[in-house]
């Protein structure tokens, strides 16, 4: 029986497309995008033609796109690159519900002295828009840093409410849109955000290549020495062969249709609700990506249960990939105002573009039949069931 991946918020597999373009521009154009020969020249052009495809993707310029490794290293030059550039502000406003990338480079700040205010979550997953501005005082504030799409719920926060109050008060603000592309449309000449990430594996590029858009006139400067690529603003070869991959995957993502994924999870959540006693859909009052869907099932634990189905050829994740290993209960579920017990309990199902109704339609009995297993092997029940 073929494995049915519903992982995609870890991880898309890659789009053969991409795979394609990546093998060719390994062959063609591996040069040094630096170098000032032909061979580099042909690699640069690659880097170019991936940063046009971003800009015309988000109606932004694609000078004001930089190449990175990848949605952790964006962050990072998002919010080291603006803080540097805004002293003497010393505070930094997240939300709690920030990637662990997020929460670590915050970390490191505040070890370094500075103020950081972490807006909580509502109990629908998603950060207060209100909060937030209440947080970003002008004469404090060096920069918001916050997360778009969660990537465990797939909450969506309203990042419209907050961009442009932000900028007319001249405080520079970072979105951590890295499950957004592809998924959500992330128009950037409406959303007037200063920098925006973005992790190119989300949407069926390789591992290894991501962006960061800084918007003209952001105050950010260069926050990792190297050389004087990306016009000095970011040091390191460029991965050619990841942005011409990062082009075409772009290219497909942008014009994707979900209708049909959103009609398969409309039917798994309705079937997890119906088959599993006690089942809530987390999230499930906010807007929410399309693709993701996170269910507490009381009393299953999900660490035995994320087994037990991928035995069965599901493919399935408890919480974020990150943070799988910790067995610590999910930041975010429990900023949501989940007891520990219920997080430990937590399924994240994530599909992509080419989900079928059939895979979901197989997942659902054995999930149910699983979860039924699982309780009733569990030395320590859900005290509410
Ligand atoms: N931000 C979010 C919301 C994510 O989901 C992830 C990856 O899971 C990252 C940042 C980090 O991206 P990358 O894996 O490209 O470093």
């Amino acid at each position: 029986m073929e494995r049915v991946y519903l992982d995609w918020n870890a991880t898309a597999p890659p789009l053969p497309e991409a795979v394609e373009a990546v093998a060719r521009a390994m062959r063609e154009e591996w040069g040094n995008a630096s170098s000032l020969h032909e061979e580099g020249r042909r690699a640069s052009a690659a880097a170019e033609g991936a940063r046009q495809v971003l800009a015309d993707w988000t109606c932004t310029r694609a000078i004001e796109w930089i190449l990175t490794s990848g949605g952790t290293e964006s962050i990072h030059a998002a919010v080291l690159g603006c803080a540097r550039a805004r002293g003497p502000r010393r505070r930094l406003v997240i939300s709690a519900g920030e990637h662990s990338c997020s929460l670590g480079v915050a970390r490191s700040l505040e070890d370094e002295g500075w103020e950081v205010v972490r807006v909580g979550l509502g109990s629908d997953g998603t950060w207060d828009p209100e909060e937030v501005l209440e947080a970003c005082d002008p004469a404090k504030t060096a920069l918001a840093s916050l997360i778009w799409a969660n990537n465990e719920t797939g909450a969506i926060s309203d990042a419209g409410a907050v961009a442009a109050e932000l900028r007319r008060r001249r405080v520079p603000l970072h979105l951590d849109a890295v499950q957004c592309f592809g998924r959500i449309p992330v128009d950037l000449s409406g959303l007037p955000a200063a920098m925006v990430s973005l992790s190119a594996h989300k949407f069926g590029a390789p591992k290894g290549i991501g962006a960061l858009f800084v918007r003209q006139g952001t105050p950010w400067s260069r926050w990792m020495q190297g050389g004087n690529q990306e016009r000095s603003r970011r040091g390191g070869t460029v991965n050619g062969p990841g942005a011409a991959g990062m082009a075409v995957a772009a290219t497909i993502a942008g014009a994707q249709d979900w209708s049909e994924v959103l009609r398969s999870r409309g039917e798994l959540e309705i079937g997890i609700l119906a088959g599993i006693p006690g089942a809530r859909i987390v999230a499930s009052g906010a807007a929410r990506l399309p693709n993701t869907s996170c269910v507490v099932l009381p009393g299953a634990d999900s660490a035995t249960l994320l087994d037990r189905l991928d035995a069965r050829g599901f493919a399935v994740a408890s919480g974020s990939a990150c943070t799988t290993g910790i067995a610590e209960p999910s930041h975010v579920l429990v900023a949501m105002g989940i007891p520990a017990h219920e997080a430990h309990a937590t399924l994240r199902i994530s599909m992509g573009p080419n989900t079928k109704g059939g895979d979901v339609r197989r997942f659902l009995p054995v999930l149910v039949q699983e979860t039924a297993a699982v309780r009733s092997r569990s030395t320590n029940p859900d005290p509410t069931l």
